[in-house]
């Protein structure tokens, strides 16, 4: 049925929402897409559920293709098997807990590893029922910190998430990589630009992931690239160190007063006017910048630690939380507070260093403070002599060696990723930019299969751990880019197969003849099979109509006006704003070829959707 201006359940807008960043967020509220219900939370009207379905229809079709079958769980579920993997806990915040009537502990699902992890479990038991790859489009829920940007950052949205399961890693890789092309396909289909990131698994676990990006200025994401084709989230980017320096002629540590020496830039100024080097000034990236920061652990328990690392470069929360020690999420990484700090009184802010010597260590576990002490790498190039806090007001340690002066709890990804740093595989220096996370996919590794007991019986009759991937998809946030993607100051421009309708065909003019000719041409494009839009509004103004049809944003535009008594109509391209005249008696068969050559630009079909 064609939809009708005149009956359609939608109110377009002029005013922007108050709390709209981001063009996809305007437009589609003031095209009467979505409605915000609460932060985050969106009520989806009759145009947006067409377009929405489009995509899902995709996602659909390409997980199908890719040998998955579609499955659909509920969202509000026992605490239970998230208690089992542990997520009841880490996830902390961010998710929505409710109880039932018995008291009964439940929550709103994030993503849905562990009920999926179950559901096999239930049904199958060896090996020959492996590979198995199930996916379901469903709703997710997850109380952001900063729901914003409308469907970019939802507190309820639709994820498509796909999961995999295999006897041994081979498979999982095998698994991994038909997902990885099925997303090729996905966002190639949606005429999305993408990059594909080496990525960090925080809270999900696991070995190899990867994150497909939309690049674009309103992302939160940064990612960096090389010309010689290296790509990776912010978070995933590991240091190069360094080659080794000769430090055989390095004076023993030697602890100096350096007064008034109490940030980075003026110990740089006081060493140089104080201790003055033959070779070269000193830089900023010879001291060793010493930041405090509490590790806060799954029991609640605060934890101080010590982060060393260049005095040029800024501490990256996010990074270090993607890294190392804490990439199982357990742990969440945060600035140390007065409170925490107070705790160790023997800590001297401004002056603080790792110690003398071996002997004589500060910081570290084994040291007096018992402050575990992390290092960014380059910290721990061979041969690098570092200037340090002397642990006592005015004072710092010049020559500092690692192992030969003092040692290090671990090595942790903490320092900022800078435009121009040497890519960790030598293919060049680093470029930064933004970018939208549209999708995510995850060797799981066996971790979900453990901690649910998830066993199934190998060939020779032993009880194997299935290995298991994870693979999502922001269908709604997909959508928001896909509008961020194609829209002008007047409005949407959907990509042709995803719009609301074929065609949208504004009928204007005094009496009854424009429009009665409108439904004439309505009714035998329906006939084969195109989807149509038609404005008849008795009363609303022409330019009236022509904003909403901009605003509205389907890609072709059939005018039923003026031109009508000459024979004429007018068929219109949203996205260049050409109009070319059509007589009367061609104009079906001219809408459907202008309709048929933007589907077939896309490499899609009418009817396939
Ligand atoms: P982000 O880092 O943006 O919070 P995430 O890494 O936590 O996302 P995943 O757990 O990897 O998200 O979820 C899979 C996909 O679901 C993401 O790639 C993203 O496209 C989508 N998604 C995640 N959170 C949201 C959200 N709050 N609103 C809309 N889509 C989301
Ligand atoms: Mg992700």
């Amino acid at each position: 049925m064609a939809l009708r201006m005149s009956t359609l359940f939608a109110r377009t807008l002029k005013e922007d929402p108050v709390d709209a960043e981001v063009a996809s967020h305007k437009l589609l509220h003031r095209g009467s897409y979505i409605r915000r219900a609460a932060p985050g939370i969106y009520t989806w009207l009759p145009l947006g559920l067409e377009v929405l379905r489009r995509i899902e229809n995709i996602v659909r079709q390409e997980m199908v293709a890719a040998g998955s079958q579609e499955v659909h769980f509920p969202a509000l579920l026992p605490a239970g098997p998230y208690e089992a993997s542990g997520r009841w806990e880490t996830y902390g915040d961010g998710i929505f807990r409710l109880k039932d009537r018995k008291e009964a502990d439940y929550l709103l699902a994030p993503t849905h590893e562990e009920l999926f992890t179950l559901l096999v479990k239930d049904l199958y038991s060896s090996y020959k029922d492996l590979p198995l790859s199930i996916f379901q489009i469903q709703t997710k829920y997850r109380d952001e910190a900063r729901p914003r940007a409308g469907l970019l950052r939802g507190r309820e949205f639709i994820m498509k998430d796909a999961y995999s399961f295999n006897i041994d890693d081979a498979g999982l890789d095998d698994s991994y990589q038909i997902m990885r092309d099925a997303y090729i396909r996905i966002y190639e289909r949606l005429g999305l630009p993408y990059v594909i990131v080496e990525a960090t698994s925080g809270a999900m676990g696991g070995s190899g992931t990867e994150e497909f990006l939309y690049p674009s200025e309103v992302g939160e994401d940064t990612y960096v690239r090389t010309a010689g084709g290296y790509a990776a989230n912010v978070e995933a980017v590991t240091t190069l160190i360094g080659e080794p320096l000769d430090a055989s002629d390095a004076p023993a540590a030697h602890k100096e007063t350096t007064p008034e020496a109490n940030t980075i830039a003026s110990l740089v100024d006081v060493s140089n006017e104080l201790f003055a080097r033959e070779d070269r000034p000193w830089e900023a990236a010879d001291m060793m910048k010493l930041v405090m920061c509490t590790l806060v652990h799954p029991d609640g328990r605060r934890e101080v630690i010590a982060i060393g690392l260049p005095g040029d470069r800024e501490v990256d929360l996010d990074r270090a939380a993607g890294s190392g020690m804490l990439s199982s999420g357990e742990i969440d990484l945060e600035p140390a507070s007065a409170e925490d700090l107070a705790k160790h009184p023997d800590i001297v802010a401004g002056y603080i260093g790792p110690g003398t010597s071996l002997e004589d260590q500060v910081l570290g576990a084994e040291g007096s403070s018992g402050v575990r002490f992390f290092v960014d790498p380059r910290i721990t190039r061979e041969g690098s002599r570092w200037v340090a806090g002397g642990n006592e007001a005015g004072t710092h340690v010049y020559d500092l060696i690692l192992g030969r002066d003092f040692t290090v709890d671990g090595v942790l990804e903490v320092a900022e990723v800078r435009e121009g740093d040497p890519a960790p595989d030598g293919s060049g220096p680093l470029e930064l930019a933004r970018g939208v996370e549209i999708g995510q996919i995850f060797k799981l590794g066996t971790r979900y299969a453990e901690a649910l007991d998830l066993k199934v019986l190998d060939e020779n009759g032993k009880t194997q751990v299935v290995t298991m991937g994870s693979y999502g998809v922001g269908v709604t946030r997909a959508m928001a880019c896909i509008a961020e993607e194609n829209h002008d100051d007047k409005g949407l421009i959907w990509p042709q197969h995803l719009a609301p309708a074929d065609v949208h065909i504004v009928a204007t003019g005094k009496g009854a003849e424009p429009i009665e000719a409108a439904e004439k041409i309505t009714a035998e494009l329906e006939s084969m099979g195109v989807r149509v839009l038609l404005d008849d509004r008795p009363k609303a103004s022409p330019g009236v109509k022509f904003g909403d049809a901009e605003l509205l944003g389907v890609p072709t535009i059939l005018v039923v006006g003026r031109g009508l008594a000459d024979g004429k109509l007018e068929l219109r391209d949203r996205r260049t704003g050409e109009a070319t005249d059509v007589p009367v008696e061609d104009a079906v068969a001219r809408t459907v070829e202008a309709i048929d050559a933007k589907y077939a630009e896309l490499g899609a079909k009418r009817g396939e959707l």
